[in-house]
């Protein structure tokens, strides 16, 4: 059994390796037919062609994050020696990534939610990888929570640690699934698009922190990521 699943973790090794060479080469594309095709759908009025081509549009997207969460992947592997070090001033840096989201709970009827206590706190983070860290996140929470229900992303400091917190209250994870979904290409099931990535990605950031990530969750009733990194906290001047 074992030798099984080492046998398939190399097939998937190189298949990751293959998806990484050629990701590049597959953005340009899809980026140049993503942009006219929404001027066509902004511009469309034929209720059937819309359809259709929201349908394609859809997909494209679909397309388009699993390349970009293919390039963060190998980014955060060779990025182990490049964290790129600055002081951050943390809410305006997660409050703008909160923000990206905000039509898409409108639309969805989601109730969504920000609360923060550092308005006035710098951190010491690689602020490209902290917004990867809460893009991953919240994009997650919004694919397991439906119509109705709740998305709420916190901010706040524990002794001198900077905590950020992504909770919903969408579907949960099975107590037996919670440690593997960490894991690189684990997934609980195959109904929902996505690779597997995403998770073991944000882990590996908040690593590359000396950080830490916990989940609590309860199957029915929603999952809460928290992300601790020990950055040092301090007023910024310029608040
Ligand atoms: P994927 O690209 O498949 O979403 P991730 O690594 O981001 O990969 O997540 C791994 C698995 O963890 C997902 O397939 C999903 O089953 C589960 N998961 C992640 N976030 C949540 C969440 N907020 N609620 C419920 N399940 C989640």
């Amino acid at each position: 059994d074992r030798s099984v699943s080492r046998g398939l973790g190399d097939v998937y090794k190189r298949q990751l390796q293959f998806f990484i060479n050629i990701s590049h080469e597959l953005r340009t594309p899809l980026t140049l037919i993503s942009a006219p095709l929404q001027e066509v759908l902004d511009k469309v009025t034929d209720r059937w062609i819309h359809s259709q081509l929201e349908h394609v549009r859809k997909n494209t997207n679909r397309l388009l994050h699993l390349v970009n969460q293919l390039m963060d992947y190998r980014r955060a592997e060779l990025g182990v020696f490049h964290l790129k070090v600055r002081s951050v001033p943390v809410h305006g840096v997660i409050k703008k990534s909160f923000l990206l989201y905000e039509r898409m709970a409108q639309h969805r009827n989601i109730f969504y939610n920000f609360c923060s206590e550092v308005e006035d706190r710098n951190v010491w983070c690689d602020p490209n990888y902290l917004e990867l860290i809460v893009h991953n996140l919240i994009s997650n929470a919004f694919k397991y929570t439906g119509e109705g229900q709740a998305i709420t992303v916190v901010l706040k400091e524990e002794n001198g640690r900077l905590v950020l917190q992504v909770k919903d209250t969408g579907e949960g994870i099975p107590p037996d699934r919670q440690e593997k979904i960490f894991e690189r290409f684990y997934k609980v099931d195959n109904e929902h698009s996505g690779s597997g990535i995403g998770l073991s990605l944000v882990q590996r950031l908040v690593e590359l922190h000396h950080g830490e990530i916990t989940l609590e969750s309860v199957e029915g009733a929603g999952s809460t990521f928290t992300v601790c990194l020990p950055c040092l906290l301090y007023t910024s001047d310029a608040a």
